[in-house]
């Protein structure tokens, strides 16, 4: 039997949420370890073993939108919260409220089950812990309180197989193989789609399509190649402009928008490609693509 679901992650700032969620996942995603230093706005990390797949979330509420698309954001965000299938709420053993009053509120009247992490007890006493059980019982009935230590990796085992246990039956929702998933490069694409929008006219944005093909997350940078295809050669003209000056607007304006999503500088690429046959000869059409 295969068990799947979406574990929510919310805490303070600062509370230990992307060193427990690299303990969890372990360290066959190390590289998430790195990508969280460098990056705001990870979503999903993915935790896969043959019979579970949870997909552990960040806080939708650090999204900080721009633009046009706040409002498709902050839906997603929203959803996201109504998606979990197990909160987990995490505290340091000094902490008695969350930064948002509404979220603990909101936490209160959940009928999923509600994991209150007392995280840094390595850097705390027997009674400053005891203290934060006593408090949280009260205050979060419906939570169950586990103490621990996520940079120490002390009782991070006995989580996760807690969360297994928790889990429902159901399929992956995610490739295997994944440890992330595709939000991130869904928005770049969605930024970039609305670049298209706002330079060209009408019939060109419709016949359009962006996709992000390879996104790579380093220290400083994060590296995206991306390709917009269009239906035919002539659009593709269009695209690209007199010397290439209109995409070079696009990718500028796009790359501008991404690196406030991203919280990181860009290095953006965009090919334009028409779309025809561009499963079977795609590396023959790149070389007529448009590089930035
Ligand atoms: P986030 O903002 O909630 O994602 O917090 P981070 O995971 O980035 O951690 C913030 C700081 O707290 C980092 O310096 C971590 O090393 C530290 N930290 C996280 N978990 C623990 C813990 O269990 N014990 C101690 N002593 N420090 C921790
Ligand atoms: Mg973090």
């Amino acid at each position: 039997m295969h068990k799947s679901g979406f574990v929510n992650i919310i805490g303070n700032p600062n509370v230990g949420k992307s060193t427990l969620m690299n303990a969890l996942l372990g360290e066959k995603l190390s590289i998430i370890t790195a990508k969280a230093q460098t990056t705001r706005h990870r979503i999903f990390g993915i935790f896969n073993d043959e019979e579970t797949q949870i997909v552990f979330s960040d806080t939708p509420g650090i999204i900080k939108p721009h633009y046009g698309l706040q409002t498709n954001m902050m839906q997603f965000a929203e959803e996201t919260l109504r998606d979990a299938d197990i909160m987990i709420l995490m505290m340091t053993p000094k902490e008695r409220k969350l930064k948002d009053e509404k979220f603990l509120n909101s936490i209160k009247k959940m009928e999923i089950p509600v994991l209150l992490l007392i995280n840094k007890i390595d850097a705390s006493d027997q009674v400053e812990v005891e203290n934060a059980v006593d408090f949280w019982q009260v205050e979060l009935p419906n939570a169950e309180i586990i103490p621990v230590s996520a940079l120490e990796k002390f009782n991070t085992d006995s989580l996760l197989n807690r969360i297994k246990s928790l889990l429902s039956e159901g399929p992956p929702y995610f490739d295997k193989e994944a440890l992330t998933d595709k939000p991130e490069r869904f928005f770049v694409s969605e930024i970039i789609r609305e670049k298209i929008l706002l330079n060209y006219q009408k019939e060109i944005p419709y016949s359009v399509e962006v996709e992000v093909e390879s996104f790579k997350e380093e220290p400083n940078i994060t590296k995206i190649s991306t390709v917009i295809y269009v239906a035919r050669n002539s659009q593709k003209g269009i695209i690209i402009g007199h010397k290439g000056k209109d995409i070079k607007r696009v990718g500028i304006q796009a790359r501008k928008d991404i690196e406030k999503f991203l919280g990181t500088k860009v290095f953006l690429e965009i090919f334009v490609k028409v779309s025809k046959n561009w499963r079977d000869n795609e590396k023959s059409l790149r070389k007529f693509g448009y590089q930035q």
